[in-house]
């Protein structure tokens, strides 16, 4: 049998709370919004929806219903080969919701729809274009699904007016067979990030690395070479931390100072963005770097 790896003391933190939070989460009750903060029970949750230091308050909404069509041993998101349809009046409720809530920075996911012609892209491209028209200053990060690598899908998310592009690599490419659905790739998902660029060379391009499932070093070096030979512009770097039982073991905690070297090497790559330490998520302070480095 194999030993559990004991949780390091660093990820036993108390969780801050901003001065937004409380107002936040009382409002949450009537909105009716799955965020992936709570849902995933995200450590930073505190200082997201409070605003950190400089107030810019971030939330990540999952919008496509809760039922996935893929099945990846990392996430523990339900999964249907079917799900249920999708609701029309999501977009314009979503966007009502998020104005409403008072978000500066909202960060848009959702689960894979397989089962959809467009995998769920014109849905995406309407809520954000509901959040511009009832508040352009709104910056709208979508979090998107590969679209099986189709182009118009990415073209529609692109068009809707988006602030930041995101879609995550979740792991070195060794490892992506047995970490991601099958359907998913390393391949893909890389000429998915480099098409959204290529189409419109002013957009904000994102990723995101799990570490701790046995990746290596010089596999990690590799993933975030590629991603910079196609230009991504931010990454985020962070612990994977198995969600039940019955999902993909935990291998290593990686150390802090192991992901100070990544936020070091991040840095020296290129990247206009690198967050990387063992609480870092994909949306992790998104709005943080957007009022340090793009609204000055
Ligand atoms: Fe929500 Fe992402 Fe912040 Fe976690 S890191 S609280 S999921 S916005
Ligand atoms: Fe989870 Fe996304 Fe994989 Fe679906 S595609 S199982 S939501 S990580």
């Amino acid at each position: 049998k194999v030993p559990r790896v004991r949780l390091p003391r660093w990820l036993k933190t108390e969780i801050p709370v901003g001065k937004n939070y409380h107002k936040i989460k009382r409002n949450l009750r009537d909105l009716k919004l799955h965020t992936v903060c709570e849902e995933a029970k995200c450590p930073n949750i505190g200082e997201c929806w409070g605003g950190g230091e400089h107030g810019l308050a971030t939330a990540t909404i999952m919008v496509m219903g809760d039922t996935c069509t893929r099945g990846c041993r990392f996430c523990s998101v339900k999964t249907a080969r079917r799900p249920p349809t999708l609701d029309p009046d999501e977009p314009v409720n979503t966007a009502r919701a998020i104005v409403s809530w008072g978000l500066d920075y909202v960060v848009l996911t959702s689960v894979d729809r397989d089962d959809i012609p467009d995998g769920g892209a014109s849905h995406f491209a309407q809520t954000v274009k509901e959040i511009k028209k009832s508040k352009s200053s709104i910056l709208v990060e979508c979090l998107t699904p590969d679209f099986q690598g189709d182009r118009v899908c990415i073209e529609t998310v692109v068009d809707s007016g988006l602030d930041v592009y995101a879609h995550n690599m979740e792991t070195v490419e060794e490892l992506q067979p047995f970490v991601r659905d099958r359907r998913a790739n390393y391949n893909q998902s890389l000429a998915v990030l480099k098409y959204a660029k290529l189409y419109k060379p002013s957009l904000i391009t994102k990723t995101s690395l799990m570490l701790g499932l046995g990746e290596k070093d010089d596999e990690i070096m590799k993933t975030m070479e590629d991603l910079r030979k196609i230009d991504v512009d931010c990454i985020t770097v962070g612990q994977y931390m198995q969600p039940t039982k019955r999902h993909l073991k935990v291998k290593e905690y990686v150390s802090p100072e192991k992901f100070k070297h990544w936020e070091d090497i991040g840095k020296s790559l290129g990247f206009a963005y690198t967050a990387s330490g063992p609480l870092v998520r994909s949306s992790y302070k998104a709005g943080e770097f957007f009022l340090k480095n793009l609204l000055k």
